[in-house]
């Protein structure tokens, strides 16, 4: 059976071009690039290679870019770097939508005596800067806001809010994991001071990640040993998935408008049918600005697990929420934060697309959920 792969915020297909370019990394070219023989300093210049690569993907500088083991790594360092940065400032800020990656983190540090602000967001998952502006205040160490949700797409203000911190002198990270490569980013033009990445969100594969600290912004190291990324993140290189991360950037710049047109064309089509052929239903961030990949829908009166399965069946792969919190009953934080109806809240699903999604599997897929949902909401009458 052919199978249909609409689950790409979870993680995507290492691309082929990306695997080949990675292979001589775990074969023939093994040293360690830290070395200090020719073979290891000929490895350590194609790391540099690849670290300038994946920097001009978000406009920054190669000495900007850490390199990293995941994205949760990558945000984890840049909260508690920012809480060493100045201990007498104890407030954290964030939204209630962030992926657990920050979210746990915050509940882990408001144990340990933080204040943390965990901002709401509305009906159409939007972040409302009044209540961001109400939240800043002296104690204020950082705020960490995502760039798009993993789950709904929708895409935050960062521009304004990194205004906002820079004006009053407060450090700001953006998880950028869902928006990097799918939109383009500029930190030049941002007033980030940190930004997360993870490769597998983009067609490298899972284990890598960056954190982009901007050059006049201290970092305190997380992970602390060895020299390596000067001293601000030990641990010998990963270097075939640096290699892999420098060309799956490269592809993704090079692409970027031309993909998102295609992409944003195919969930359309599968929202627009979809609309039209089931009845009661709702996609959550509709109206707001949305990473063109992904598709939150809620149906009314039906069970998100049962459907899932349904479709893993013909071999379509999609989820509940985030994979994080799939598994469990309870439905994700993000709809529950954005006030999905109880009717419809244990019905979402979300889609996530690709540049390898193509419109014969749209199709495919817009032909057999609306009988299943009519099957589904039968047995529930
Ligand atoms: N942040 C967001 C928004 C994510 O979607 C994810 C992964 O799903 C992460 C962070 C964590 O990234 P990683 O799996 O590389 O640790």
């Amino acid at each position: 059976m052919k199978t249909i792969y609409l689950d790409n915020n979870a993680t995507t297909a290492v691309s082929p071009e990306v695997l080949e370019e990675m292979l001589p990394y775990l074969k023939e070219l093994y040293a360690n690039p830290s070395s200090a023989h020719s073979f290891g300093r000929n490895l350590y210049y194609r790391m540099e290679r690849s670290r300038e690569i994946v920097a001009s993907l978000i406009g920054a500088e190669p000495e900007e870019i850490i390199f990293t083991g995941c994205g949760t790594e990558s945000d984890n360092s840049a909260i508690i770097s920012a809480i060493n940065f100045d201990e007498k400032k104890r407030h954290l800020i964030t939204t209630q939508v962030e992926h657990p990656a920050i979210l746990n983190l915050m509940k882990q540090l408001e144990r340990k005596g933080y204040k943390v602000t965990y901002l709401p967001v509305d009906r159409a998952g939007r972040l409302h800067m009044d209540a961001f502006i109400e939240a800043l205040d002296d104690e204020t160490a950082i705020a960490s806001i995502m760039y798009a949700n993993n789950e709904t797409g929708v895409i935050f203000p960062i521009k304004e809010v990194g205004a906002i911190c820079r004006k009053r002198g407060i450090l700001f990270h953006t998880d950028a994991v869902q928006a990097a490569g799918k939109i383009p980013i500029d930190v030049k033009k941002l007033d980030v001071d940190m930004l997360s990445i993870s490769g597998h969100k983009l067609h490298a594969p899972k284990g890598i990640g960056i954190l982009y600290v901007r050059k006049c912004c201290k970092f305190f190291p997380y992970i602390i040993g060895g020299h390596q990324e000067c001293g601000n993140r030990a641990g010998t290189e990963n270097l075939a998935s640096i290699i892999a991360l420098g060309k799956a950037c490269e592809i993704a710049l090079e692409n970027i408008e031309i993909e998102q047109h295609n992409v944003a064309r195919l969930r359309d089509i599968l929202e627009l049918n979809l609309m039209n052929k089931c009845s009661d239903i709702f996609i959550n961030g509709y109206d707001s600005e949305r990473l063109s990949n992904t598709t939150s829908i809620s149906f009314s009166n039906i069970d998100s697990e049962v459907l899932l399965h349904r479709l893993d069946k013909y071999g379509i792969f999609a989820s509940a929420g985030s994979a994080c919190s799939s598994g469990s009953s309870e439905p994700s934080h993000v709809l529950r934060a954005i006030g999905v109806p109880e009717i419809a809240i244990h019905g979402s699903v979300r889609f996530s697309l690709s540049r390898y999604t193509t419109e014969e599997e749209i199709n495919k897929v817009i032909e057999i959920i609306p009988g299943i949902i009519d099957e589904l909401r039968m047995h529930r009458n």
